[in-house]
């Protein structure tokens, strides 16, 4: 929808997508938002406040639309910007649950798992381990035997990791188990210094000055079949350059493995495009993303003269970020006097932990006052017993009232796989939406849900009142 009127620009309107033709990560509310006749925002054709009537707040609300542009945005692009053969895969620690990676398994991309957990989801989802790939800097021996078993390509780490695998695979019924190597590529990015994962300073991946070493011993290992690279420089990325410069020295290493007699057939450049969260967000597109690392790859095996491989990359945030959002109901206001207001909501820190985690900025909107003109400054809290529990800092809204339902945007990375328990409070329900359906997709967890775990050791039921 188009934003025509200018006092629009002043209201909840502001956020609208001004075209269904943009690249999700550059949008703030999903690619089907709209507001309907009654002043109410409308996401998948679903009505905000009428959603939170039947299925409660907070509640996560995907888009399925948004979703899967995304995961065709990379696809096509890859396939346009790319002359070799490609595979997108879904860094699923970004949200991992079934109906989520059925409908990122059903636009054809592959997954990254990083536990036992996310591989058995996965797995359960239905997806075939053929595209599965298993991450981790310390995947236990029980891990690496699951992902053996169920043969999916296993990321090795570090040399602890390589060996526990060489002697899995040693004994394995299967004549080979596909590896790939992650390495620290050493390049520095402009980020939150908590998701920088590409400067040597990393815990993660063998140090390149290792890699003569790794080469020399799986040379010398017939059962583990090395048929890749992988480096993952750091999330939320705006530049285009560190993963150009990754590119690159991908390619270098590549080439060093020739002198080894390793075939590498497959560089996996990792995930990391950012996020429109708020205005001041300037991400690049999906498109320009994937044409500057084709691009890259390409130009750096001309030059080498080397065959290009199957180029991987893993995205997450910039896949499912802007295509949720999550509905809280406005409760209690304190306004301290010439400092600020607060106004509180019924969630918080434990089902989007960004802020507390990473000072992350957030933008919201009242879902059932779209029109209605930013005339407050105020700090959206959450309900956790932290005074660090506020979600939005000084956001512009309208005047709010108790029972409103406050849409915090962008919540689809990092909310629900980061969400917890905090304060004994269950974790929200998730409904898909889709052309005025919306689905349940996680049941909300009661009280029950919160015992499910707990256990009374027999003493401790038969005691009398020893405090008497
Ligand atoms: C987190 C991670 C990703 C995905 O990062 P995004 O920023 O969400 O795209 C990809 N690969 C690896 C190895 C990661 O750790």
């Amino acid at each position: 929808m188009l934003i025509t009127d200018i006092s629009q620009e002043n209201s909840g309107y502001r956020y609208l997508p001004t075209t269904t033709l943009s690249s999700p990560n550059q949008v703030l509310l999903p690619l089907t938002a709209k507001v309907n006749s009654s002043d109410c925002l409308e996401i998948g054709g679903c009505d905000l406040s009428k959603l939170v009537e039947q299925f409660g707040s907070p509640l996560y609300v995907l888009d399925e639309e948004t979703l899967r542009t995304a995961c065709r945005q990379y696809r096509e692009s890859f396939k346009k910007y790319y002359s070799g053969q490609s595979q997108v895969i879904y860094a699923s620690k970004a949200w991992s649950c079934l109906a989520v990676c059925r409908v990122i398994d059903s636009e054809g991309l592959g997954f990254d798992v990083v536990s036992g957990g996310e591989l058995y989801t996965t797995l359960q989802a239905g997806v075939d381990s053929g595209r599965i790939y298993f991450h981790g800097n310390n995947k236990s021996a029980e891990e690496l035997e699951y992902a053996v078993d169920c043969d999916c390509t296993i990321i090795v780490d570090n040399w602890l990791e390589l060996k526990t695998l060489s002697a899995i695979a040693a004994q394995s019924e299967a004549k080979s188990v596909r590896i790939m190597l992650r390495l620290t590529p050493g390049i520095e990015c402009h980020t939150h210094e908590y998701i920088r994962t590409g400067h040597l300073d990393s815990k993660f991946g063998f140090d390149p000055n290792e890699l003569e070493e790794v080469f020399n011993y799986l040379t010398q290992r017939s059962h583990l079949n090395c048929i890749g690279l992988h480096a993952h420089i750091g999330s939320q990325i705006f530049e285009r350059q560190p993963h150009q410069d990754l590119a690159i020295v991908l390619v270098e290493w590549m080439r060093k493995a020739q002198e080894y007699n390793l075939t590498i057939t497959e560089l996996n450049v990792g995930g990391g495009l950012g996020i429109r969260y708020t205005e001041a967000d300037d991400p690049p597109t999906i498109e320009e993303w994937v044409k500057a690392v084709a691009k890259a790859i390409e130009s750096a095996c001309n030059q080498y003269q080397l065959p290009l491989p199957k180029l991987i990359a893993e995205p997450g945030r910039s896949l499912i970020g802007s295509a949720c959002v999550t509905a809280y109901m406005v409760g209690s206001r304190k306004e301290v006097p010439e400092v600020r207001t607060y106004i509180s909501v019924d969630g918080g820190m434990s089902d989007n932990p960004r802020p507390i985690t990473y000072q992350s900025l957030y933008r919201a909107v009242v879902a059932n006052r779209m029109s209605a003109p930013l005339t407050e400054k105020v700090t959206v809290a959450g309900k956790h017993c932290e005074s660090g529990d506020v979600i939005i800092k000084d956001a512009l809204l309208p005047s709010t009232e108790p029972g409103d339902v406050l849409v915090v945007l962008s919540t689809g990375a990092y909310n629900y796989s980061m969400a917890s328990n905090y304060n004994r409070i269950g974790r929200p329900a998730a409904v898909l939406v889709h052309q005025g359906e919306a689905n349940l997709i996680l049941q909300r967890e009661g009280y029950q849900d919160l015992l499910r775990q707990d256990c009374l050791p027999e003493r401790l039921i038969n005691s009398d009142d020893s405090h008497s």
